[in-house]
């Protein structure tokens, strides 16, 4: 039988994925920067939102020379927002240190923020063509199954025993045509529920299939319910469908990016309100609730907004904007939040 690298990459170029986006005119940069965005979405959500980043990101200088905000305005809607500030922060790096080229190196890749272990063997591979395993979450699948490891999927040692086994596998050459065909295995044939395995390249010593154990490896362990977490938004708003945002702090959900004033009881609404502005007569109105799914937890937000005559804004430490529906685009905000604003603008 031969090797199961040879097998995928025979597979590959008879079956895998030739025309995505970044596999035109490949570069180090491109698979960069469309490695980053499929970390944790879905390749056909990432497609549109690459092509627009490429457009206005061309390349690292262009990337280096914008702001965090200007990249954060090009991430909007694709969650998992410190990604984009990372991209900005590496971009950064390798203008001043690295001739505004990625480095050739695994070690330097991996030092890189935004750069994991998988991140970096995928740029090493697919942008250098040099060896390098993989491990990311289609490759686990693959390999859990394959290999029949039925440790939980989030434990240390089986990630451990998993990363060996990606290096044990390893083809003697043609080895970005492996790493995209594996990849490319998890996501169309190898897949979470119901895997092809009547046209798999592996299927012949595939010990999952060989145990029907398909449906049950990888091991995810017990699935805990999300928590339920409830907050309250004020929407300062004025005449004009201007409204007031706040840029969120670094880290935690959404860091860096604008938002609504946020507390987590209804009563400290009038009093951070009071702190922020000079209110003249106004009142805190009811507009509506909305929910967000996050990977961790489920968002309850309660809107309220507070009619404003003048923008009077007090001094205080937090970054802060008046805007409307049609400057979103240049700022990066929430999706949540930008279809409030948009909804707001229509209703008002
Ligand atoms: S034979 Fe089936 S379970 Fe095994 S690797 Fe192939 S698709 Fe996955």
């Amino acid at each position: 039988m031969n090797t199961f690298s040879n097998r995928v990459i025979k597979w590959h170029g008879e079956s895998g994925r030739t025309d995505l986006p970044w596999q035109i005119n490949k570069t180090p940069y491109k698979v960069w920067i469309s490695e980053v965005m499929l970390q944790q979405t879905q390749v056909n959500t990432a497609m549109p939102y690459f092509d627009a980043f490429m457009k206005r990101f061309p390349n690292i200088d262009s990337l280096a020379e914008s702001t965090t905000d200007d990249v954060l305005s090009y991430w909007s809607g694709l969650g998992y927002y410190a990604r984009g500030r990372n991209i900005h922060k590496t971009a950064c790096i390798l203008k001043d240190d690295y001739s505004s080229s990625l480095p050739c190196s695994l070690i330097e890749l991996e030092s890189l923020p935004g750069i994991g272990r998988s991140t970096a063997g995928a740029i090493y591979s697919l942008g250098f063509n040099k060896s390098a395993p993989i491990l990311d979450g289609n490759v686990k699948r693959v390999l859990s199954r394959h290999k029949r490891i039925d440790g939980i999927l989030k434990k240390a040692t089986t990630v451990n025993k998993l990363w060996e086994i990606s290096e044990e596998l390893l083809p003697h050459r043609n080895y970005g045509t492996y790493t995209q065909g594996i990849m490319d295995l998890g996501a169309t044939v190898c897949t979470r529920s119901n895997p092809s395995c009547s046209v798999c390249p592996v299927e012949e010593d595939c010990l999952a299939r060989i145990h029907s154990e398909t449906a049950l490896l990888p091991n995810r362990g017990t699935s805990k319910k999300k928590r339920e977490k409830e907050v309250f938004w004020l929407v300062p708003i004025d005449k004009n469908n201007n409204v007031y945002l706040e840029k969120r702090p670094e880290k935690g959900i959404w860091g860096g990016l604008w938002s609504f004033i946020e507390c987590d009881e209804k009563k400290e609404l009038k009093k951070i309100y009071e702190s922020k502005f000079s209110p003249n007569k106004t009142s805190i109105k009811k507009y509506k609730e909305i929910e967000h799914s996050f990977s961790h937890y489920n968002l309850k937000a309660h809107v309220f907004v507070v009619t404003h005559k003048r923008k009077l804004t007090k001094q205080t430490n937090i970054e802060s904007i008046w805007t409307n529906a049609k400057e979103l685009q240049s700022i990066g905000t929430p999706k949540p939040i930008q279809k409030l604003i948009t909804e707001m603008s229509q209703n008002g």
